[in-house]
């Protein structure tokens, strides 16, 4: 394997600011990585089982090297996100002798890092946590920015805390056993800081996406992910609170998420939810003049090169009852994210109904 550098990206936060760090084979040298935060300390690494099972090396290495570290196992999927798990997590370390100085290290993806950030958050009023992202999704959006939370049963994310992490060490190379289709489903939230952001982003899907998805450049891979870690980073630090320009990152969420809460028991991915909702967006954003023809149509090749499961029927007043629940400001209209030209979100822009029900044709 050629030595890539490791890329800094710092979060501006006053004094919650802190390092995103990229590099490849960040993961062999965590012992050396994580010294300047390790007094002797007890540390918990919260993961799943099939992660643990992969890489139980990155773990035993700790050991090794002295850290007082011990494994923390939630259920592999979702339904880890949750309050019984939470306490299940509190309790365990407690037995641990976990006191307020002990450190979380979060190894997982979406579903570890909001939970291990939840647990972090809330216990003992709060212990430092370090996010070491696994998936894709994880490494570009979810570990960065300090939304942490677990779901009830009346819907996802519904308690929760904006707590930071101390750092977050994203390492590539985890995601060389991860299934594919999480990769490809991830890569939307990448494609997504292209439209928003950054057009060479952008023309990065344009020319290299099989080299992308297929994992097979460094160098190319770090890059994209270190470019999308910074615009998050950015956006983050100027609205933590997603008082403004925070809510660009929800560009495709909007329509996505109808089509997320639709197909729920379909399972079509977030990323790929929110694939469908860019076209959704693209089209609008077209229809108002926002793109001209040769960027609509540069935004849809780019976006039919993903490989997307089958969209199933989708009734358009099923996705205007979701939106409307979600969207609806206080004068009864929809509140939108739309591109005003490739690489230039723009919040807060109004869309009727109609316009809604019409790029659904984007997606047919
Ligand atoms: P996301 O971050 O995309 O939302 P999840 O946190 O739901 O994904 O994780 C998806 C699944 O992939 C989980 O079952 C998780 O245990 C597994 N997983 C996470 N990272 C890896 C990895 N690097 N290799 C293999 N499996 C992984
Ligand atoms: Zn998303």
């Amino acid at each position: 394997m050629t030595e890539l550098h490791s890329q800094v990206i710092p979060l501006e936060l006053a004094e919650h600011s802190y390092d995103i760090t990229v590099g490849y084979g960040l993961k062999d040298s965590l012992a050396q990585t994580l010294k300047p935060w390790n007094q002797g300390q007890k540390w918990v690494v919260l993961t799943q089982q099939a992660i643990f099972d992969i890489y139980r090396p990155v773990i035993d290495a700790l050991q090794s090297a002295g850290y007082d570290i011990s494994p923390i196992i939630v259920p592999g999927d979702e339904s880890a996100k949750n309050i019984k798990h939470a306490e299940q997590v509190w309790a365990q370390m407690v037995e641990l002798g976990c006191d307020r100085s002990s450190i979380l290290l979060a190894m997982g993806g979406g579903v570890v890092g909001d939970l291990g950030g939840f647990v972090a958050a809330t216990y003992m009023r709060g212990i430092p946590f370090i996010q070491l992202p696994t998936t894709l999704l994880a490494m570009v959006d979810s570990s960065i920015g300090g939304k942490t939370a677990v779901n009830l049963s009346a819907g996802k994310n519904l308690v929760g805390a904006i707590y930071q992490p101390k750092a977050v060490l994203v390492d590539p190379s985890f995601l060389e056993t991860l299934p594919k289709r999480n990769v490809i489903s991830s890569l939307a939230e990448a494609v997504k800081y292209g439209f928003i952001r950054d057009t060479s982003i952008f023309d990065t899907f344009v020319t290299r996406y099989a080299d992308l998805v297929a994992l097979n450049d460094q160098a190319l891979l770090a890059d994209v992910i270190a470019k999308s870690c910074n615009i998050k980073a950015q956006i983050v630090s100027n609205d933590q609170f997603e008082n403004g320009e925070r809510k660009l990152l929800n560009f495709g969420h909007t329509i996505g998420h109808a089509f997320e809460t639709i197909q729920e028991y379909g399972g079509l991915y977030h990323g790929e939810a929110v694939l469908y909702g860019m076209k959704c967006a693209s089209y609008i954003s077209h229809k108002k003049g926002l793109l001209d023809d040769a960027e609509f149509n540069a935004a849809m090749d780019v976006l039919n090169k993903f490989e997307l499961p089958q969209l199933g029927a989708v009734e358009p007043s099923q996705v205007l009852e979701i939106v409307g629940h979600d969207k609806k400001n206080i004068n009864g209209t929809l509140s939108f994210i739309l591109v005003d030209g490739i690489g230039n979100g723009v919040i807060n822009t109004e869309v009727t109904p109609e316009d809604i029900v019409e790029s659904l044709s984007a997606v047919a």
